[in-house]
């Protein structure tokens, strides 16, 4: 059975082509092929030997996410459905659909990923919650989102290029495959992204933020709000009854943040739910003594009984945050025509107003 490749670190590809008697450094060669200079086809590697490729095509294989569908947003993102697993012969993961956004603006591109198929963790107001947890994706399967959106948009791709773990899935539920592909985005001799530029979004995962903390290479880490105390949160977001506001923030607080590192919180305004000026204020005393800034992301109207909140809300939430000196910032979410946006990836079929591209 032919090994697949994509996702490996330079030392696992180092390991595999010593154990097929070739010499050490042709593993790094490999590494580099794949993730700086994206070939994925061995015969396309011609920084290896012609003997090495043809030995690679047999004992080895590099499975991208097979792109199913397309859906180009007016505002210039493109949301992609893609297949997983279950090509023949394949019994190491069994067939799952995810998807990931391309979002392109102002000199950077934005690349929104996901870590697992679906999500266990029930958040109310996510659609990728009613799917419940399909599976786990692999290293290669998360970088690999990134690879082909890169290489989709090669012709036309910005300086910058910033990955958003948002997508489908808690990424910390996943946690040694989400890491082994975010070593790889923030790899200098990998793709070479900074740290400021890859985010991992979470729940409020209290064991997995405690042991994030302590890595020595780790993304930006954004934690989803939301409420602005324990009983709307545990209505919202049910994993709040596990790992409560308290022992959230404590994490926060004992996290080791590097000079000029904060955290993003993520507060998702829903109309007539969260969204009061005395909710503003709860949130400004709970993040007290927290480096941090906070995203405010008025709800999208989607398929969920939740109403968006009213642009004075939305400002005078801000304004308060803001005077009482908790940067935060407004951000509308981008792909809402194509479903992209937050917590609508749900692997739909969507019957929007959308240009399938395929
Ligand atoms: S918001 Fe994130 S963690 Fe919550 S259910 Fe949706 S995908 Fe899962």
């Amino acid at each position: 059975m032919p090994v697949e490749l994509l996702g490996k670190s330079a030392e696992e590809l180092r390991d595999f082509v010593v154990s097929l008697g070739e010499r050490p450094y042709r593993g790094p060669q490999i590494y580099h092929a794949l993730y700086v200079e994206r070939r994925f086809d061995f015969a396309a590697m011609t920084n290896l030997p012609a003997a090495l490729r043809e030995r690679l095509s047999q004992e080895a294989r590099i499975t991208l996410p097979h792109i199913a569908r397309r859906f180009q947003s007016v505002d210039g993102s493109i949301r992609y459905l893609f297949s997983l697993g279950g090509q023949v012969g394949d019994n190491a993961t069994k067939p799952a659909q995810i998807e990931a956004v391309f979002m392109p603006r102002d000199g950077r591109q934005t690349i929104c990923i996901s870590t697992q198929a679906g999500c266990a963790v029930d958040c109310h107001f996510c659609l990728t919650a009613q799917l419940g947890l399909v599976r786990n994706l692999t290293a290669g399967e998360i970088v690999g989102q990134v690879l082909v959106a890169l290489e989709e948009n090669r012709e036309h791709l910005a300086p910058q290029t910033n990955v958003v773990l948002m997508g489908q899935g808690e990424p910390l539920l996943n946690y040694d495959a989400t890491m082994a592909a975010v070593r790889i985005l923030l790899d200098p001799k990998g793709l070479g992204l900074g740290p400021r530029h890859v985010t991992l979004s979470t729940s409020g995962i209290v064991p997995g933020i405690e042991r994030l903390g302590q890595e020595k290479i780790r993304p930006s880490l954004a934690i989803s709000l939301n409420a602005s105390n324990d009983a709307q949160r545990d209505a919202l977001m049910p994993i709040n009854r596990k790992y409560p506001l308290e022992a959230l923030l404590d994490a926060c607080k004992k996290y080791p943040l590097k000079p000029r590192e904060y955290f993003t919180f993520e507060y998702v305004l829903l109309g007539g739910v969260n969204d009061s000026p005395d909710d503003a204020r709860r949130v400004v005393r709970l993040l007290a003594h927290i480096r941090a800034k906070v995203n405010l992301i008025p709800w999208n109207p989607g398929n969920l009984p939740y109403r968006a909140p009213t642009a004075e809300s939305i400002a005078e939430f801000q304004e308060i945050l803001v005077e009482k000196g908790v940067p935060s910032f407004i951000r509308y979410s981008r792909g809402q025509d194509v479903f992209a946006a937050c917590g609508q990836l749900a692997s739909m079929e969507t019957a929007g107003p959308l240009v399938s591209l395929q």
